[in-house]
């Protein structure tokens, strides 16, 4: 007889999320989530509701693009949504300069193989038709670098990271944007870490026309509600020449639900998959939470914020190699250096989520998504301070105070 295996109650704590993301969800969000009713997914306040969150993520994202709308998932959802209009055989131009643009990267490879090519190597197939551009981590893929590569190659599309999360860089979205117009090739952005932490309008940028980002990072709601996405009217007459080998993460046909048919907005969204209410409610608050706040507001405090711990970390001996306003990345002092991961081990094991890098070389992330305050820097920074005592660093616990009321208190003088 097999005796049922039973778990006690699963109990996740409570934790401070200070590394590039999830970030700590807002408590409107939260409520949202909890409070929804077990409406289906043809409700009609659950359909208003979806056509509320794309009118609010066009402003949001900065667009008249008609095909705006959530994915379900994660920012990975949203960018195979996006990467969905890459065929087998379509000559491609990644960069890649860390791990986010690095999975980027296999993702493109990945749909841009021939079915020889993906046989050949399955998890990793090395199309012909693929040109990846590898900078180094830590350095920031300039306009300069995607002009001499699309002169050179001439594809039909240029996937870049907008913002760099695994290096904690930020690419010239810019320069790649005009570098595309220039040789007429279709751009596609990976805008995960960017969105709602960057003050930009994805309008500005016409040789952009795919945008894929995440629900959990700058938008401050859960992992697994809605994934933005955004694309152009070419993007989408050029899916509909080409078709795509998917149902679920079809552009055109994810945009139905979203009341988004024939290229026009309907009163009502369409049967495409079962949408949750509670997703749904989480999202629409979290884009009214920053639409109340609004975009460049938003920006402002990220890099005000980043400020002050980049330079409280600095006064405790550590380099710093990013330039996001939404996470520092870092190396320890040459007294603990060799020694991130243990570090970054010891503040998991008290609640204090802070990250290593995922591809090497191995650095500190410490991130503030949703901890624009003061005394949660501060909080953030004592913490750091400890963990880097407790390895048998020194701090100097003086110096520290003094950079954190410099960025704090010169800021407000000067306001
Ligand atoms: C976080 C991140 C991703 C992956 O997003 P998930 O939500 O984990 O699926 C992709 N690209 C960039 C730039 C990121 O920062």
């Amino acid at each position: 007889m097999t005796v049922a295996q039973l778990f006690p109650k699963l109990e996740i704590p409570e934790t401070i999320a200070a590394g590039p993301g999830p970030g700590n969800t807002d408590a409107r969000v939260l409520a949202a989530f909890s409070g929804a009713g077990i409406a289906d997914h043809m409700h009609g306040d659950v359909l208003r509701g979806m056509v509320e969150c794309k009118l609010m993520l066009r402003q949001v994202w900065g667009t008249e693009n008609i095909h705006t709308f959530g994915v379900a998932g994660t920012g990975w959802s949203g960018l195979d949504v996006m990467f969905s209009a890459i065929m087998p055989g379509d000559k491609v131009v990644v960069f890649n300069n860390g791990t986010f643009s690095g999975i980027d990267g296999l993702t493109v490879r990945m749909k841009a193989a021939t079915a020889a090519e993906l046989a050949l190597n399955p998890l990793d197939p090395k199309p012909a038709s693929v040109v990846v551009v590898d900078v180094p981590h830590g350095v920031s893929v300039t306009g300069g670098m995607v002009e001499e590569a699309l002169a050179r190659h001439k594809p039909k599309w240029a996937c870049m990271a907008h913002w760099e999360t695994g290096s904690g860089r930020i690419n010239d979205i810019r320069g790649f944007s005009e570098a595309c117009e220039r040789h007429d090739v279709m751009g596609l952005v990976d805008a995960v870490s960017s969105l709602g932490v960057e003050d930009f309008r994805i309008d500005d940028f016409p040789g952009v026309h795919g945008w894929a980002s995440c629900p959990q990072k700058g938008i401050c709601c859960l992992p697994l509600t809605y994934a933005p996405v955004s694309f152009t009217d070419r993007y989408i007459e050029t899916l509909k020449k080409t078709g795509t080998r998917t149902f679920v993460h079809h552009p055109i046909m994810e945009a139905r639900h979203w009341g988004i048919i024939d290229g026009k907005d309907v009163e009502k969204g369409t049967y495409h998959r079962t949408h949750s209410a509670y997703a749904v409610s989480a999202f629409h608050e979290a884009l009214r939470i920053t639409l109340q706040q609004g975009i460049p507001a938003r920006a402002k405090e990220y890099a005000f914020h980043e400020a002050a711990l980049r330079r409280a970390v600095r006064a405790m001996g550590c380099e710093v190699t990013s330039n996001m306003t939404s996470l520092v990345v870092l190396n320890l002092p040459s007294e603990l250096a060799g020694r991130e991961m243990e570090l970054v081990q010891s503040c998991r094991a008290q609640n204090f989520g802070i990250w290593p890098t995922l591809s090497a070389p191995v650095q500190i992330r410490i991130g503030i998504l949703n901890l624009l305050t003061r005394a949660a820097i501060t909080d953030i920074v004592h913490r750091f301070a400890d963990a880097i005592r407790a390895m048998g660093g020194t701090v100097d616990g003086a110096r520290v105070e003094e950079a954190l009321n410099a960025a704090y208190d010169q800021a407000i003088a000067a306001e």
